[in-house]
């Protein structure tokens, strides 16, 4: 992984917990020094200068996240020169739309966006009664909801929310109880969090129901 900065940092520190091997690479000396007692290799060293990346055994790596995010030269002659070196995946955060294109031009496998997908995110969650959210494409999500007022004491058979809402509840948790699948049976208890799936918008709906 190429640049330890907030995102870099917070990235290596998770997939340590993950318990993968990370080797990591910055230009900054005193990051390098700050992270060299939690990560398995960290190096200093110049991420665009193709020489420099295969000295550090790059190469022996599958997948390389280059998170750097303020300089856009450097992100992009970095991907670049893990392309070049023949990094099967190649991961570029992008800080812009512009940025994001050129990435992807240049060769990156994968550009994530976190700025923009996380403020996405929010705002989804901000304006409307869901609790959290996973979008899988533009048509197709899985929400944690609570029980809509109207509909707390129905069991689904009731209910039946594919037909009346383009919704299907996959299950409840009641609160100290373990989450339990969904059948016709469940009852949609007034203090319980449901795990619901369709597109987004009529999930956003379904959460907010009076
Ligand atoms: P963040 O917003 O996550 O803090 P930054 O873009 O500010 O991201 O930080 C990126 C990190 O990448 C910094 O620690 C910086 O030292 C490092 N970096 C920038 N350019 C290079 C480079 N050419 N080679 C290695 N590391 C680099």
């Amino acid at each position: 992984m190429v640049g330890l900065g907030r995102f870099g940092g917070q990235l290596a520190g998770s997939l340590i917990r993950l318990g993968h091997e990370v080797l990591a690479i910055d230009r900054n000396p005193d990051l390098v020094q700050r992270w060299s007692d939690q990560l398995d290799r960290v190096v200093q060293a110049d991420a665009t200068d193709e020489d420099a990346l295969r000295q550090v055994g790059i190469t022996d790596f599958d997948r390389v996240v280059v998170a750097i995010g303020a300089s856009l030269e450097a992100s992009v002659l970095t991907v670049l020169a893990l392309v070049e070196l023949g990094v099967s995946q190649v991961w570029a955060r992008a800080t812009s739309g512009k940025h994001a294109k050129i990435l992807n031009s240049v060769g990156a496998h994968h550009v994530i966006f976190p700025e923009a997908e996380t403020g996405e995110r929010v705002a989804h969650l901000i304006v409307t009664r869901m609790l959290d959210f996973i979008e899988f494409g533009h048509d197709f999500a899985i929400a944690k909801v609570r029980v809509p007022q109207a509909l707390a004491g129905k069991p689904l058979s009731q209910v039946r929310p594919i037909e009346h809402h383009g919704v299907r509840v996959l299950g409840a948790k009641h609160p100290g109880k373990p989450f339990e699948y969904a059948s016709d049976s469940t009852v949609l208890r007034p203090e319980s969090v449901l795990v619901v799936e369709g597109n987004l918008d009529q999930l956003q709906r379904f959460a907010d129901l009076p």
